[in-house]
């Protein structure tokens, strides 16, 4: 079965990384989908800067001297090693334990997960001299997989970066293998400035013009990946929602924006609330889709908001015979940047069963996706926008609760986050009704 979104998702599966002629590419080909539908799109570009690896090496020394090397790749925005590499003691940091971090003073760690800004910073408390960590899966092949390069996604201003390096996990079991008593690393980075581009769209609204609904997705996709379910999906169904915008007015204005450069840290999201700040006062909430389309897992609808909020998402799946869980919490994607100042969320996502997802890897291409999924999807992705679109009285409340903001806090980084200067949340609440 084909459909529209099917098609316009089929003809943007191409790797479409940040700042890359692709990406642009992509965003060309759905800003001529929207003037099709008869709306104008505007595409609006930024800059950022990052630290790109140039030359990124790994070479493990064992007890009797003999050197291996091993294929890495350097993360983005991680520390330079010296010009001829940095030579350190080995520990296979398997988990964060008080005994563990006694263990790593001076030395280059491997370990497996991305990092939250407090780990980081208990690593480099720790003394951490660099660390390595792994992408993939224990039965890939070199042919088989692409070994990614990852970011070094806190810039604290108060600790500096570490070099930070990528290995597919089955060099990982390799080089445990080798017993390796030191690692010799090589990281050259540069820094370069990134272009790319958002593509809004603004539907105006009829008698309650002067609210805004923002209802975005992301259209970049990761190297190598054909982003497909991550995010091409969310861009097609937005593109949907514009032509169901097309026919069906909304009563609120409905500011439409499809986010470049969202896999390199929330680029996109970033700019576009810089660029529009004198608009954020107006805006009410905000839809965003990130993932969907596989004909394998299930819907998610992550509720940035009051408790009220996620009991309202979840009549309106009763309501709508919509099969989805709800979650109360944040998404890491654009919607988390909407939050962070202040405006509350709805993002729509899909979870992958155990051995069925794929993300951020080759393997993130049309292959799994179906058009019955992304119909469905498209289709409550319209009611949803309709219900907050056209309600009287705006039902979710312009609250971020406090344990959200934490989560926010926690996510962006105590210094970063928006957050941590909104007003308390007890002024949002209402008035006590007086006799
Ligand atoms: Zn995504």
């Amino acid at each position: 079965m084909s459909s529209a979104i099917y098609e316009r998702l089929a003809a943007i599966s191409f790797s479409r990384p940040s700042g890359t002629r692709e990406e642009k590419n992509a965003a060309e080909f759905l800003a001529g989908e929207i003037r099709r539908i008869g709306f104008e799109p505007e595409e609006e570009s930024f800059t950022y800067t990052q630290r790109v690896p140039v030359r990124a090496e790994l070479t493990a020394v064992t007890a009797n001297g003999e050197r291996i090397a091993f294929p890495v790749t350097g993360l983005i925005d991680s520390a330079d090693t010296a010009p001829g590499g940095d030579e350190a003691e080995f520990h296979y940091l398997k988990s964060l334990d008080e005994v563990s971090l006694t263990r790593v003073r001076g030395k280059i760690v491997l370990l497996h997960d991305r990092l939250s800004e407090e780990e980081y910073r208990r690593l480099r408390k720790a003394g951490i001299a660099g660390y390595v960590t792994t992408s993939g899966t224990v039965r890939d092949t070199p042919e088989n997989s692409d070994l990614e390069t990852g970011r070094l996604r806190h810039q604290l201003p108060d600790l500096d970066a570490v070099p930070a390096f990528t290995i597919r996990m089955i060099d990982a079991v390799r080089l445990l293998r080798a017993r390796p008593v030191k690692l010799h690393v090589l990281l050259q980075t540069e820094e370069r400035t990134v272009r790319s581009q958002n593509v809004t769209v603004v539907v105006p609204g009829s008698d309650k013009a002067a609210e805004t609904l923002v209802v975005g997705a992301h259209y970049d996709s990761v190297p190598f990946s054909l982003g497909a379910w991550d995010n091409g999906a969310g861009a097609a169904e937005i593109v949907e929602l514009l032509s169901h915008l097309r026919t069906h007015p909304p009563r609120r204005t409905v500011k439409a924006v499809l986010f470049g450069s969202e896999e390199t840290g929330l680029r996109g999201s970033k700019a576009w609330v810089q660029a529009h700040e004198n608009e954020l006062a107006d805006i009410q909430g905000m839809v965003n889709v990130d993932v969907g389309g596989s004909i394998l897992g299930k819907e998610i609808v992550f509720v940035t908001a009051e408790d009220d909020a996620e009991v309202w998402a979840r009549q309106l799946l009763l309501e709508a015979g919509y099969e989805a869980v709800t979650t109360q919490r944040v998404m890491s994607s654009d919607s988390a940047v909407f939050s962070d100042h202040g405006i509350p969320s709805v993002s729509l996502g899909q979870g992958a069963p155990r051995g069925g997802g794929y993300m951020h890897t080759r393997y993130d291409n049309m292959d799994l996706i179906s058009a019955d999924v992304l119909e469905a999807e498209a289709g409550f992705l319209a009611q949803l926008t309709d219900r907050l679109a056209n309600a009287e009285v705006f039902p979710i409340r312009r609250v971020i609760p406090e344990k959200l903001r934490k989560e926010l806090i926690r996510y962006f980084g105590k210094d970063k986050s928006a957050a941590a200067s909104l007003p308390p949340e007890e002024e949002a609440k209402p008035l006590p009704f007086h006799f």
